[in-house]
C-alpha cells in the first residue's frame, strides 16, 4: 500500500534523484491564489492553465500537494464568496481546464486540496436573492431557510430594509448560510461529492469558527459530520479546518475528527517558530514547540504554516535582510512533522503586509522580466520584493529557494520526518542543539539540529549505533560532516542520519 524507495544519493551538491512519494495525506503543501500565481493567456490574471503551466516547477520544489484558494465563480477578486460551488470562475478558465489540471498534478504526485467556504456564500449567490426577496416581500421560496433573516437588528446581522435582517458575519457580501438545515447539509454533501469524484483529494475549511458563531462545541459537531460524510464519499479524503485560534480552542476542534487543524500559534514573525531564533535556549525551546504540536494534533495530522493569505508575509516578520534566519525559521517548522503549509511566493521571499491585497500580490517569476507577471489585485498598496524572482533564485545555490527545496526533499526522502513517533535524546542534546530519533515503518532516522546562528558544534553520536549522515540543510554556507562517530554541525543547520539503532 505504501511503497517507499528511499535515494541514498546525498540531497546537497548532486543531481538527487526523485524520493517515491508517500500516498498519504502527510503532504508539503503550496497554497496558491490563482489570479497572482501564473497567467497563461496574456490578460495578466492567472489561471489554471498558468498553474498547469507551472506544475513542473512545483514538483520540483518537493511540494507534494497544492491547496487553492476558492476557484469557484465569485464577484469579488478573492473568491470567498462563491455564487456557484460546481463551478469555475470564468477568469480562472473552464471545467476542462480544472479536469486537466487535476490529472497533471496526480501524475506528479501532487494532491489536489480546495477551499471549501460553507459558512457563508455570496449575497449574489441565487439562493440568497431567492431567499431575501421572500424574507423582505413575505413570500415564498424554496431557500427562505438557507439562511438566517430576523425582523429586528441583532450583532453579525446585515440590514436588508427596517425589518429585515441577515445573519452575515464577516461583511453583508458574506450571508450566513443556516447551517442546521437539512437542505444545506444534503448540498454541502452534494459539492463534495462533486469535486471528489472530479478526484479533488481534500478541503481546507474555511472560517470554522464562524460555523456556529460563539459556540464552539456546535462548530465542532458541524465538522465531525462533514468530516463523516467527505469519508463516506472518499475514505482517504484530507480534511483541514481554519481555525483561527489559541491551541486550546484548536484542541477542541480536534475532537471533530478532521484530519488537521492549522496551528495559528507556529506562524508568523511573533510565533513560535520565529521565537527559536531570538530565545536563549533556543533547543529546548524548539523541543517543547515539536511536543506541543504532537500533543495538540494527537493521532491526528499537525498542521504547520509559517504565514498564509491572511497574515503577513513571514520574510517581513522576521526581517528583510535576515536570510539566514528566515531559511531556518522553514527548516523548523517542515521537521515538526505532519503536513508544513507554504504559501506561494515565501519560497522566494515575498513580503507583504497590512491590507489583505498586499499579502496576495504577483508570483515574481524573474525578476528581469516582469512583463509577463500577473497584475497585482486592485487596492495593493505593496509591490516590492525583497529577494530576486525564481529564476534568478534557482540558479543561486544558496537562495531561498533552494533551501526550501532541500527542506521538502528532505522531509520526501525521509517519511518518518512527518510521520514518525518521536524519541529525544536528551543526553546529547544541549541549550543551541537537539537530538532525536524518529521511526516510521521500517526507517529509522536521527535529526540532529543546531540552532545557534553562528557555532558549529562536535556531536559525539556513538551510543547510537553505527551512523552514517544522510542529507543535511545548511541555512548558512557551512559543512557538516560526520567522522569517527563525531558530527560537525554547522550553524543553522538540520541533519539527517540514518542505521541507527
Ligand atoms: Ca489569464
Amino acid at each position: 500500500m505504501m511503497a517507499i524507495a528511499l535515494s541514498m544519493m546525498p540531497l546537497t551538491g548532486c543531481k538527487e534523484k526523485k524520493a517515491e512519494i508517500v500516498d498519504d495525506n502527510y503532504r508539503n503543501v503550496y497554497e496558491i491564489f490563482v489570479a497572482s500565481f501564473n497567467d497563461s493567456d496574456g490578460d495578466k490574471v492567472g489561471d489554471l492553465n498558468g498553474v498547469t503551466a507551472k506544475l513542473d516547477y512545483i514538483q520540483d520544489m518537493g511540494y507534494t500537494a497544492i491547496w487553492f484558494m476558492p476557484i469557484h465563480p465569485s464577484p469579488s477578486y478573492h473568491k470567498y464568496d462563491v455564487t456557484d460551488y460546481y463551478g469555475i470562475d470564468e477568469a480562472y478558465g473552464t471545467m476542462e481546464d480544472f479536469d486537466k489540471l487535476v490529472a497533471e498534478a496526480h501524475k506528479r504526485d501532487i494532491n489536489i486540496i480546495l477551499d471549501l467556504v460553507v459558512n457563508h456564500s455570496s449575497s449574489s449567490h441565487p439562493w440568497f436573492l431567492s431567499a431575501k426577496t421572500a424574507y423582505a416581500n413575505n413570500k415564498e421560496s424554496e431557500y427562505l431557510d438557507w439562511y438566517n433573516f430576523t425582523d429586528h437588528f441583532m450583532q453579525g446581522y446585515a440590514k436588508i430594509n427596517n425589518t429585515a435582517y441577515y445573519e452575515a458575519r464577516f461583511v453583508d457580501s458574506m450571508p450566513d448560510l443556516n447551517l442546521s438545515n437539512e437542505e444545506v447539509r444534503a448540498e454541502i454533501v452534494k459539492i463534495m461529492k462533486f469535486w471528489l469524484d472530479k478526484g479533488v483529494d481534500g478541503f481546507r475549511l474555511d472560517a470554522v469558527t464562524s460555523y456556529y458563531t460563539g459556540n464552539h462545541g456546535y462548530s465542532t459537531d458541524f465538522i465531525n459530520w462533514l468530516n463523516t460524510e467527505a469519508k463516506k464519499i472518499k475514505e482517504d479524503c484530507y480534511i483541514v479546518g481554519e481555525c483561527w485560534e489559541s491551541d486550546s480552542v484548536i484542541k477542541q476542534y480536534y475532537t471533530s475528527g478532521a484530519d488537521s487543524f492549522f496551528q495559528f500559534s507556529m506562524s508568523q514573525g511573533d510565533g513560535t517558530i520565529a521565537k527559536c531564533l531570538k530565545v536563549t535556549s533556543p533547543a529546548r525551546y524548539y523541543k517543547n514547540a515539536m511536543e506541543s504540536a504532537w500533543k495538540l494534533a494527537g493521532t491526528a495530522i499537525p498542521a504547520i504554516f509559517l504565514d498564509n493569505h491572511d497574515v503577513n508575509r513571514i520574510t517581513g516578520g522576521i526581517g528583510r535582510s535576515k536570510t539566514a534566519e528566515t531559511k531556518m525559521a522553514y527548516g523548523l517548522a517542515a521537521m515538526i512533522g505532519g503536513c508544513i503549509y507554504t504559501y506561494y511566493g515565501t519560497e522566494i521571499g515575498m513580503v507583504g503586509s497590512g491590507k489583505d491585497e498586499n499579502k496576495r500580490i504577483a508570483m515574481l517569476w524573474d525578476s528581469d522580466d516582469t512583463s509577463k507577471l500577473c497584475k497585482n489585485p486592485a487596492g495593493a498598496t505593496q509591490s516590492e520584493y525583497a529577494y530576486p524572482g525564481v529564476k534568478q533564485q534557482q540558479s543561486d545555490k544558496n537562495s531561498l529557494l533552494n533551501y526550501h527545496k532541500t527542506v521538502n526533499n528532505l522531509r520526501n526522502k525521509y517519511p518518518s520526518i512527518a510521520r514518525g513517533t518521536a524519541e529525544f535524546v536528551d543526553s546529547l542534546s544541549s541549550d543551541d542543539v537537539l537530538v532525536l530519533k524518529k521511526t516510521w515503518n521500517e526507517e529509522t532516522i536521527v535529526m540532529v539540529i543546531n540552532l545557534h546562528a553562528e557555532n558549529t558544534y562536535d556531536i559525539n553520536l556513538e551510543s547510537l549505533g553505527s551512523l552514517k549522515l544522510g542529507d543535511y540543510a545548511a541555512a548558512k554556507d557551512s559543512k557538516t560532516e560526520y567522522k569517527g562517530n563525531v558530527l560537525a554541525i554547522g550553524p543553522y543547520t538540520i541533519a539527517i542520519l540514518t542505521g541507527g539503532k
